[in-house]
């Protein structure tokens, strides 16, 4: 894993995810978004090992960047990447259906934690690159 994409809204929330991502993996590039629109140009720019995705957003929401994210994939026969879906409660999770969780890697309810990160990154299929402080 080398280099990933955090994308939400709030700078706190970025600033936590990227703190404690740094703290397990300290050699990986992290990028940032505040939107969904800055976003979803980054991904098709650069092929992130793993973009942690806020599902609320003002411009352009989180699922939305996903839909139109993989479309661009299966077009350029691109691989799946890895998405994990940030959403801030398990009520908001009920708003989406079936097809867009299948959509994601995985999800995470905030608040965001080590465990959580390292249950996503799992997912992902990166478990051997942990490295523990
Ligand atoms: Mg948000």
């Amino acid at each position: 894993m080398e280099r990933i994409l955090i994308v939400d809204d709030v700078d706190l929330n970025r600033k936590i995810l990227k703190y404690l991502f740094k703290s397990i993996y300290n050699n990986v590039i992290i990028d940032e978004a505040e939107n969904g629109i800055i976003a979803l140009q980054m991904m098709k720019n650069e092929n992130y090992d793993l973009t942690f995705l806020d599902i609320h957003m003002p411009k352009m929401n989180g699922d939305e960047v996903v839909k139109k994210f993989r479309e661009f994939e299966n077009k350029n026969s691109k691989d799946r990447s890895n998405i994990i879906a940030l959403s801030g409660s398990l009520e908001e999770n009920n708003d989406y259906d079936k097809n867009f969780l299948h959509m994601v890697t995985d999800y995470m309810i905030k608040p965001i934690t080590k465990d959580k990160i390292l249950k996503a990154v799992k997912m992902c299929g990166y478990s051997k690159s942990v490295r523990f402080e």
